[in-house]
C-alpha cells in the first residue's frame, strides 16, 4: 500500500494533483494552509498504487509518495 504526504505549507490548492490522480483519490480539503491555500489531501490511502503521477504533475513539488 502506498501513500502521499502533502506539504501544507507549498500547496495552492492548483488542483493539477487531482486532475491526474488515475483513481481519484486526491480532493481539496478544508484546511487553509498560511498562505489562504486550501490544501489537497488524499481521500482513500488504500487504493493508492504509488504511481506517483500526482507528485510529478504539482508545479510545487508539495507531494511525497511512500511505498
Ligand atoms: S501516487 Fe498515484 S494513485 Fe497515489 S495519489 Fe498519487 S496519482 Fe493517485
Ligand atoms: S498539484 Fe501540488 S500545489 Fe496543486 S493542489 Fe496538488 S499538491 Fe497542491
Amino acid at each position: 500500500m502506498a501513500k502521499i504526504e502533502v506539504a501544507k505549507d507549498r500547496c495552492k490548492g492548483c488542483g493539477l494533483c487531482i486532475m491526474n490522480c488515475p483513481k481519484k483519490i486526491i480532493k481539496i480539503g478544508s484546511t487553509m494552509n498560511p498562505k489562504g491555500y486550501f490544501i489537497a489531501e488524499q481521500i482513500d490511502e488504500s487504493k493508492c498504487t504509488g504511481c506517483a503521477l500526482c507528485a510529478v504533475m504539482c508545479p510545487d513539488m508539495a507531494i511525497t509518495v511512500y511505498k
